[in-house]
């Protein structure tokens, strides 16, 4: 999944942007409020981390401005303690959630996870795909009951394929999802990274169904031949 995070203050920007890629997601940084509007209306986001105080556009004309483009980007917004009037500005503005600095790094996972989640997925800890399943608390993956250890790139790429099961899913928006912006990858690298996948989730499974399908000349998907 790729994030976008909207924050002037340097280190706290590095730091989100650090812990976030340990837990496999693609993170693009904007310093001031208009490179971050920018980037999310011309990106393919999957949650914009949006602070409130920035310099030039701040973080609530931000995301007026995304909605009422019809950009429904997840937004969580980030306040300062005690502006109660920032949260209920920002929600009005379209925000999602929001979370007071300074924050507990797990408390902003949570609140990721629980942004990211999509309505069918039950409870949105566990993706299933036939019987294989992802946590994406523990960021465990099984199949057949097996642990099958992943690379975060790997994990993140499984990841994006199990959340649009049974649909084609195209290099360019593996590459826009799963990498970041200053990412140097090719289309090569997907086929590369599907191989990867392959070795791990379906090849030693040979008496089980195929799960990672290509669709030549399209891209990828996930799901068993019907
Ligand atoms: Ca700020």
């Amino acid at each position: 999944m790729r994030i976008l995070v909207v924050e002037d203050e340097h280190k706290i920007a590095n730091s989100i942007k650090k812990g976030l890629e340990q837990e496999s997601y693609a993170v693009d940084v904007a310093f001031t409020g208009d490179d971050g509007y920018g980037l999310a209306s011309t990106e393919d986001y999957d949650l914009i981390i949006l602070d409130v105080l920035l310099p030039g556009i701040n973080g609530i004309e931000i995301a007026k401005k995304l909605r009422g483009q019809q950009i429904h980007t997840p937004i969580l917004m980030l306040t300062a303690k005690g502006q109660l009037e920032d949260k209920v500005t920002g929600l009005d503005a379209g925000a999602d959630d929001y979370l007071t600095k300074p924050f507990a790094f797990e408390e902003l996972l949570a609140r990721i996870r629980a942004l990211t989640r999509r309505p069918k997925d039950s409870l949105g800890i566990i993706i299933a795909v036939s019987d294989l399943t992802l946590n994406t608390a523990t960021y465990q993956v099984k199949r057949d009951n097996k642990i099958i250890p992943l690379s975060s790139k790997e994990y993140a790429l499984l990841e994006y394929l199990m959340r649009h099961p049974k649909q084609t899913l195209t290099k360019e928006q593996i590459i826009n999802h799963v990498w970041d912006y200053d990412a140097d990858v090719l289309p090569n690298t997907v086929e590369v990274y599907i191989g990867y996948l392959r070795n791990k989730i379906d090849k030693p499974f040979s008496e089980k169904p195929t799960l990672i399908q290509t669709i030549r000349g399209f891209g990828y998907k996930i799901g068993r031949v019907e």
